[in-house]
């Protein structure tokens, strides 16, 4: 293809509000552009991109047997309705009215009408293992739609849903899926993990994520190189180290006693943080404990719950939320207030229940654990003063993992050191079991003439989001370093004196002939500065560049792969087959 017929508006100058290098350099080489917060345009170069992608998404689904469909973006709130979403679901759906004054929404995912749809076709064990996806649009309002494609409001998805008749058959589906997963991120270029996911408050199903490791992801995962163990933070269980009782914590618990006589009371004016009271008493940050009140949205009693962690530690919402069935926020200073008669700064466990909280300490405060019993400083529940306490016998707590895991904290199955990792989540898949398929009326007879409800699965993958990762992963200071398989073009051919005859002739037989050989070729043609073009091929980043200058003049081209690797000036009929081979070696 010539750039002279290609719309590709490279821009030399960064993008003011770009963060991830993504952005910028998607933006710079002229593959997306902004319409509005979290929703793009995608230029050409992009959609070459895309269809890559896409491409790799289907060859691989359609090889686990799975069959493409497409669903309608826009659905009657009904369906939403009888899941129960359309009222758990809060501002990120999009809603709207139609004339007649229906509810209506955009699709953010498509579990009920899949659901819908298998609930009207499928109608016996017979017609089971079902697998349908499809590469369709979701909308989402995003609290915080991040800069360039990673985070959007509206989006390509590949999602996909299976029907079974029992667990044994979703297990299968799964394990399909997986492999497919596992080829698709491979064949892509990223570097991923897939990891153990959290699979909301249902509890007991299982769930996986993709994850690509970036700088740029909002996601942490622990990770054990020893044994393999890969967990999303939001769920990873990890080994505390449980560091030696300070002496002055020690003294504080032993003057207390640890039968009987209760918590003892230090003065500790104005020190509210941790760091604060640590340093103001001498003992560190771990002879703390940290209490934090939060919020259940969604019940009528026990509106509050409160956390209780070592203070080195840092509260998991997730794993509480997990804890505790339900979605938590933090209290705001004026519900801590009212909840606990107390100013958030001096607020500690003893005397909390009896006001008739919920108190949940983290693992590592058992003192059936490795800590035992040992005395910890609390917030004393009035201004300016802390206790030093002895969980169990100063205060009751229920125990659950309420901590994130931290890196260098135990592997849960080996004990070796965790490492955690920032991650981009790429896809994720989902067991779902009869979630939908019971509101929605989706069963199937069985063998016995018995109707059950489909087991379903559900799996998801973001194409934009693999394209971004892979900028992530693979650029430099000139631009991108696109992996073959999804790069826009596989050869880009710089022609630098569009008005020499004799480069044009050879420029266009090299294009013809990589062409024809099954490359895709980028022939720039454009009337513009040398540096301008090298530049350019630069930040494009298609794996091998082809110049064609001057020394066509003695047979010669130059050559060179965009990732590393030395320019070398090969003979024009010996052109294409190096090209081909400098490509086969491009990762
Ligand atoms: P996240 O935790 O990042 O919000 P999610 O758990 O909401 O993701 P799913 O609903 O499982 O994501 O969607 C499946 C895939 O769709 C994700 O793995 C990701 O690749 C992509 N995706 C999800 N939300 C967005 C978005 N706002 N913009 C772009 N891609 C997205
Ligand atoms: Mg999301």
């Amino acid at each position: 293809m010539r750039a002279s017929a290609l719309f590709m508006p490279t821009v030399k100058e960064d993008p003011a509000d770009a963060e991830a290098v993504s952005h910028r350099l998607m933006i710079r080489g002229g593959f997306v552009r902004q319409f509005a917060a979290g929703i793009y345009v995608i230029l050409p170069l992009g959609w070459r991109v895309m269809r890559r992608i896409c491409r790799i998404i289907r060859e691989e689904m359609d090889r686990i047997g799975a069959v493409e469909l497409s669903m309608p973006t826009l659905h009657p709130a009904d369906v939403w309705q009888a899941s129960g979403r359309y009222q758990a679901i809060g501002q990120e759906m999009f809603r709207l009215k139609d004339r007649g004054g229906r509810d209506m929404v955009l699709a953010m995912t498509h579990e009920e009408v899949f659901a819908w749809l298998a609930a009207r076709e499928l109608r016996s064990y017979r017609d089971l293992p079902q697998i349908w996806y499809q590469i369709q649009l979701k909308f989402r309002d995003e609290p915080r739609p991040k800069g360039g494609v990673l985070r959007v409001r509206e989006f390509l998805m590949k999602d996909s849903y299976s029907f079974d008749l029992d667990e044994a058959g979703l297990e299968a589906s799964y394990a399909k899926h997986i492999q497919a997963y596992d080829r698709i991120f491979a064949r892509c270029g990223l570097e991923f993990l897939r990891v153990e996911s959290d699979s909301g408050f249902m509890g007991g199903a299982q769930a996986h994520e993709y994850m690509a490791p970036s700088a740029a992801g909002e996601d942490r995962v622990a990770v054990c190189d020893s044994c393999g163990f890969a967990a999303n933070v939001e769920l990873a269980r990890s080994v505390a180290h449980f560091p030696s009782v300070s002496p002055a914590a020690a003294r504080g618990q032993a003057e207390g006693g640890t039968t009987g006589v209760g918590p003892l009371e230090v003065s500790t004016p104005e020190q509210r943080t941790i760091a604060e009271v640590a340093s103001f008493l001498g003992v560190r940050p771990s002879d703390l404990i940290k209490t934090l009140v939060y919020v259940v949205e969604g019940t009528a009693e026990r509106r509050y719950v409160v956390a209780l962690l070592r203070g080195d530690h840092e509260l998991h919402e997730n794993k509480l939320a997990r804890y505790v069935r339900g979605a938590v926020r933090p209290a705001s200073a004026e519900e801590v207030l009212a909840a606990t008669g107390v100013e958030i700064g001096f607020l500690g466990p003893v005397g909390l229940r009896e006001r008739g909280l919920r108190l949940v300490a983290d693992q590592a405060l058992d003192p059936a654990g490795p800590a035992g019993s040992r005395g910890y400083v609390a917030g004393a529940n009035k201004p300016h003063a802390h206790l030093t306490v002895v969980v169990g016998r100063d205060f009751q707590a229920e125990v659950a993992d309420l901590r994130e895991a931290q890196a260098g904290e135990g592997c849960p199955q080996c004990g070796r050191p965790l490492t955690i990792r920032q991650v981009i989540e790429v896809g994720n898949i989902f067991k779902l079991g009869t979630k939908y398929s019971v509101p929605l009326g989706a069963t199937v007879l069985d063998e016995k003439g018995q109707e059950r409800p489909l087991v379903m699965g559900s799996y998801g993958i973001g194409p934009a989001r693999i394209a971004a990762a892979a900028v992530e992963q693979n650029h430099d200071e000139r631009g991108i370093i696109w992996p073959k398989a999804i790069a826009p073009f596989d050869v880009q051919l710089v022609q630098l004196q569009t008005n020499d005859e004799q480069q044009t002739r050879v420029a266009a037989w090299l294009h013809d002939t990589l062409e024809s050989s099954g490359l895709e070729v980028l022939w720039d043609d454009r009337d513009e500065r040398p540096g301008f073009k090298f530049a350019d091929a630069e930040l494009i980043g298609c794996p091998v560049r082809i110049t064609v200058g001057k020394k066509v003049r003695e047979g010669k081209v130059e050559m060179e792969r965009r990732r590393g690797g030395a320019r070398e000036e090969v003979l024009v009929e010996e052109a294409v087959e190096r090209a081909r081979s400098l490509w086969e070696k491009a990762e």
